[in-house]
């Protein structure tokens, strides 16, 4: 009885707007340079993973996949086979690994490149220094921690070290990055000893004041103040580039105040690509300047606000800046915008680009400053017409360069993902214990993996006991809450305070994403491990699948990463990569967002500021030409844009939330399915994906006990609906929270987004209904946004994408992981070894038909 459904093309009208759009820009055309898609194990595999591993991940991906399925004869016996294999292999390496005589054994040509890439080490140019440099430490280059000055004081350091450790990973050192801090470094000591002295005779209040000043006085931006300041009359649009750190965030807009940029109350605005630095950089604002913070100075992203009428200066995510052109077009208020962190090319960083450039035309009292880290200065002077770059004169120590020997350590992988996290690990306990003192900045790529990091290193260094000294553990990713935040600024525990120089205290380790790449700069770190991968969104315009892959890093950002061991003193960084990837595997700089993402959200956002034209909108880099034309067409199905390409009535409305387009179309749904209510908990819900429910290790069992009694049979969302409601029934009690491994502040964080959603909802003139029992209603409402994210069990068993045929899996994390419905809706893919959807539902094809009569039709 059950119709199949098979993809509509589009109406004819579309696909005849479709053809001339595509006729304009045949010649426009450019060719984006295809983003490399290499899979995380394909990757891992080329840097010589050893087939084992893959074998080992294969066998179990084929447990989750086939779990207890029925399997034909043949299945059963590749499966066994292969196990078999994997057995042999194991024993075969357990054999070998007790050999170990020459296990960091390299092949020659990977010592070689090391010299070739010295000569075209430095981008400035070579300069002599250095050379001098090279040649003295090639000969030496081949190192081992602890083995370079032979000191009896690091013998037996080393000595120690060799006792705690029983795994260690062999550096090679290959270059310096030249620093100009040598002379400031005397000076900057010599000052503090000499503050230190009368600081003891100061209040506390008076103290932190001096103490602001200093550091305010210390910054390289400091002697500029009043070049820029006139360099800004003088300019309409500046491009300003400086090294992070430099003070362009937290200082440009407190210099722009004095020199009375905020009078008649207009507003100084300064964008962030990331929530964490737009907030902490408010908040050091507010201390700089003793004000309180959402007062004058406040901060905005989204779905929370902490600003107030009184606020003239303001920092913002790229993205809130974004939404304030639908409210105010010209920007009014406004007397200088920073578009800061312009390197970071974000999406929305991108598209504000061609945005403000435009007010600029016609606002001519509107400063406009692009603020930069790098090397791409050249590249928006360009883009603004030519406008000039103010350089502030980088200060930095010089940073000693490491590559790792091998790559990895490929010998004690237990799975592809759990490799540079454990090589991290050690390097960590290595410096620790063979390194002068300093703080060490470890780059991982999220939270889970920071989560894991921090376990494995508290369970190493509780081993470790009292044979090292005390390393405090901060991590530090965006959706972390900001009281934890606020440590990593925090100085150093007193009692090590005393102590002469700032590098005798305790140790403390960051764990940090991307952010604290040029985003946030932490003082102290001398020491930095790169394992040399960031988590990228990438983009499939022929599928329109789009999902966070570990991706490895750019040679620019990498550059930029070790850049933050030479803040405060001459510092190291140790990369987890050999030089010959380095050189080879790297590409030069990060491809901008624009170019590997879906680009529903800013094309429905630009239609409603009136922007019909995409073709034409002024890029930077274009997007590609599918991405558009798929953006378009995603949008045309939601019912967003007529065949006109022109936006609709539910366009307008769905452009108010600050969501992705398929959430906003999900809400507007709940109108019909008269389950509003629901739906924006289950968004409030699924826009703190992932920080739900959490697992301690000594409790795993309690955990996933409390976790499996809110399942609901149709589907994650409802069991999100469902922790919510539980939670609300308590008065939102922490304790509850806590007795059912909820974390407290992500429900918090939801029940503030549902707030504001709430709020929204009634400005589009949506009421409140509520529609609890009937989840037919509720996944209705949901398969109205995500039908699109369809997927269906297929005669092999597997789910395959509805549209593209694509591999799924249902997330073992899910409600629905045992259970094999024909057919479901996801929220998103995450790619670690497979495509895995995460938060399912169980849907009727028949639905499809019903919620997206543009999209499907059925099959005769
Ligand atoms: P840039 O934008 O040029 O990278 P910033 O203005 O962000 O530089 O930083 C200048 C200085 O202010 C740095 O030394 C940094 O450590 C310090 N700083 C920034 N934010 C905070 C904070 N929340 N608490 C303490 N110090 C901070
Ligand atoms: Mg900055």
């Amino acid at each position: 009885k059950t119709r199949s459904i098979v993809s509509k093309s589009e109406s004819k009208a579309y696909e005849e707007a479709k053809r001339r759009l595509q006729m304009e820009t045949e010649d426009r055309r450019r060719v984006v340079p295809e983003l490399r898609k290499k899979s995380r194990r394909e990757y891992l595999k080329m840097r010589g993973v050893n087939k084992l591993d893959d074998l080992e991940a294969e066998v179990e991906d084929e447990k989750y996949l086939f779990g207890d399925m029925k399997l034909t004869e043949k299945e059963k016996k590749t499966v066994e086979y292969k196990q078999t294999v994997l057995k042999l292999a194991k024993e075969h390496k357990a054999a070998k690994e007790i050999e170990r005589v020459n296990r960091y054994f390299l092949p020659e040509e990977d010592m070689k490149p090391q010299e070739k890439y010295v000569e075209d080490a430095t981008e400035k140019g070579p300069n002599y220094e250095q050379r001098r440099w090279e040649e003295e430490h090639l000969h030496a280059a081949m190192m081992k921690f602890g083995a370079r000055d032979a000191s009896e004081k690091s013998k037996q350091s080393s000595k120690k070290y060799e006792v705690i450790m029983d795994d260690e990973i062999e550096f090679v050192q290959a270059l310096k990055l030249p620093g100009t801090g040598k002379n400031v470094d005397k000076d900057t000591k010599h000052k503090t000893e000499d503050s230190s002295l009368r600081l003891d005779e100061m209040s506390d209040i008076e103290r932190k004041r001096h103490m602001i000043k200093e550091t305010k006085r210390s910054l390289p931006i400091y002697p500029f103040k009043k070049d820029l300041i006139n360099a800004i009359r003088e300019h309409q649009v500046l491009i300003i580039e400086g090294e992070t750190g430099s003070g362009k965030t937290t200082q440009i807009p407190q210099y722009l105040h004095e020199a009375g940029f905020n009078k008649d109350g207009k507003k100084v605005g300064c964008t962030q690509p990331r929530r964490v630095a737009a907030m902490s950089v408010a908040a050091r604002v507010a201390e700089e300047m003793g004000w309180k913070l959402g007062n004058q100075v406040g901060y905005s992203i989204r779905f929370e606000d902490c600003t107030s009428e009184r606020t003239i200066i303001k920092y913002m995510t790229d993205g809130m800046l974004l939404r304030e052109f639908l409210g105010e077009p010209d920007l009014a208020s406004y007397s200088v915008l920073i578009v800061d962190e312009a390197h970071e090319r974000t999406l929305h960083t991108d598209i504000l680009f061609g945005l403000v450039k435009d007010i600029a035309r016609f606002r001519p009292d509107l400063k406009l400053l692009i603020s930069s880290a790098t090397l791409d200065a050249q590249k928006f002077s360009e883009f603004f017409d030519d406008a000039p770059i103010f350089r502030i004169p980088g200060r930095r120590f010089p940073v000693d360069i490491y590559y790792t020997k091998a790559t990895y350590i490929w010998f004690m992988l237990q799975a592809p993902e759990a490799d540079y996290l454990d090589a991290a690990v050690v390097s960590v306990l290595q410096i620790h214990v063979t390194q002068p003192p300093g703080d060490i900045l470890v780059f991982l790529t999220g939270q889970e993996e920071i989560e894991t990091a921090n376990e494995m290193l508290l369970e190493r260094t509780r081993k470790l006991g009292g044979k090292i000294k005390e390393l405090i553990i901060l991590p530090i990713y965006s959706t972390l809450p900001s009281d934890m935040q606020a440590k990593i600024f925090e100085p150093t525990p007193p009692g090590a305070r005393k102590a002469s120089n700032t590098l005798s205290r305790v140790l403390q380790v960051v764990l940090a994403t991307n952010i604290a790449e040029t985003s946030l700069t932490i003082d102290g770190i001398v020491y930095v491990i790169d394992p040399g991968f960031s988590k990228q969104k990438s983009y499939n315009a022929r599928t329109g699948m789009e999902s966070l892959v570990v991706t490895p890093i750019s040679k620019a950002s990498a550059n930029q990463r070790a850049g933050r061991a030479g803040r405060v003193s001459a510092g190291k960084c140790f990369r987890l990569y050999t030089a010959w990837a380095y050189k080879n595997e790297l590409e030069d700089n990060t491809v901008p967002e624009i170019q590997r993402t879906n680009l529903g959200n800013v094309v429905l956002l630009l239609k409603s500021l009136g922007i019909n034209d995409l073709l034409n909108f002024d890029f930077m880099d274009p997007p590609p030409h599918e991405t558009l034309v798929l953006a378009l067409e995603q949008l045309y199905a939601l019912g967003a844009l007529n065949h006109m390409g022109e936006l609709t009535k539910l366009g307008r409305r769905m452009a108010e939330f600050p969501c992705e387009p398929m959430m906003s179309k999900m809400i507007l749904a709940s109108e019909k399915y008269k389950c509003s209510q629901e739906i924006i908990t289950i968004a409030a819900m699924l826009s703190v994906n992932n920080a739900i429910f959490y697992r301690p290790k000594d409790k795993l069992v309690h955990a996933d006990t409390a976790r499996q009694n809110f399942f609901c049979p149709s589907g994650d969302h409802l069991t999100l609906l469902n922790v919510y409601n539980h939670w609300a029934e308590t008065d939102f009690s922490t304790q509850w929270c806590y007795e059912n491994f909820v974390q407290h502040r992500s429900m918090k964080r939801a029940r503030d987004v549902r707030d504001q959603l709430e709020g929204l909802l009634e400005r589009v003139e949506i009421p409140l209904t509520s529609n609890e029992g009937d989840t037919i209603s509720i996944r209705k409402a949901i398969t109205a946004g995500y039908f699109y994210h369809t997927a269906r069990l297929s005669k092999s068993g597997q789910y395959k994408t509805v549209k593209h045929q694509q591999t799924v899996l249902i997330h073992p994390n899910s409600s629905l992981f045992e259970q094999h419905p024909r057919w479901l809706v996801y929220y998103e893919l995450v790619f670690t070894t497979k495509e895995f959807m995460r938060q399912t539902i169980e849907i009727e094809n028949q639905w499809l038909l019903e919620v997206a009569p543009h999209y499907y039709r059925a099959k005769e």
